[in-house]
């Protein structure tokens, strides 16, 4: 078998000349994801947005910005987290990812998942979280750690949505602590 770095490599050369939806019609660079091959633990957004499409980077815009403060504030360092997202091409006007798109696009998450092997995940958004727990609303299990397997799962909020209405952000930094504190006994 392969080295993880080999594997990894691959996948983000297919995801970045896929064609398997629409998306790829539309997107400047696929962002297949970052981080290290053994992370702390894996977060997993919605989708690249404007900055991240133009810059084949995971959450680097606006939304980027807030979850690095998240992130600092919880003491984690972003260097030792791997950060990807459900979809790994820009929806159109940032629109949600429809059905068909997250479909198409699951099997590079899942070999991700395969690869990456993380026992914590935070999911951030509700398509996120609901790759593992889709009869659940987010405003009601929001940071709490939920049991998917082996895998310990914590849905988060956006940081795209503490842009919109502040009100998010302290509800976000809480569950990010909390995040931090179960980092200790994964
Ligand atoms: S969103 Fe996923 S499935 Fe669709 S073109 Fe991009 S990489 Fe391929």
């Amino acid at each position: 078998m392969q080295p993880i770095e080999d594997e990894l490599k691959k996948l983000n050369q297919e995801v970045m000349s896929c064609i398997k939806c629409d998306l790829s019609l539309t997107r400047t660079h696929a962002v297949p994801g970052e981080g290290p091959f053994s992370p702390q633990v894996m977060f997993i957004g919605e989708a690249p947005g404007e900055k991240e499409d133009q810059l084949g980077r995971p959450f680097t815009g606006r939304a980027g910005a807030i979850l690095d403060d998240l992130l600092a504030r919880a003491g984690l360092d972003r260097d030792r987290v791997f950060i990807t997202s459900v979809v790994k091409c820009r929806p159109p006007k940032n629109r949600d990812p429809r059905p068909r798109e997250i479909a198409a696009c699951k099997p590079y998450l899942d070999r991700q998942l395969e690869l990456l092997h993380p026992r914590l995940i935070a999911t951030l958004g509700r398509f996120a979280m609901a790759r593992w727990f889709p009869g659940s609303k987010i405003s009601e299990v929001h940071g709490q750690v939920l049991e998917a397997g082996r895998i310990k799962v914590v849905p988060l909020f956006h940081p795209g949505a503490a842009l919109h209405q502040p009100g998010y952000r302290e509800a976000m930094i809480k569950d990010m602590e909390v995040l931090a504190e179960i980092l200790g006994s994964v």
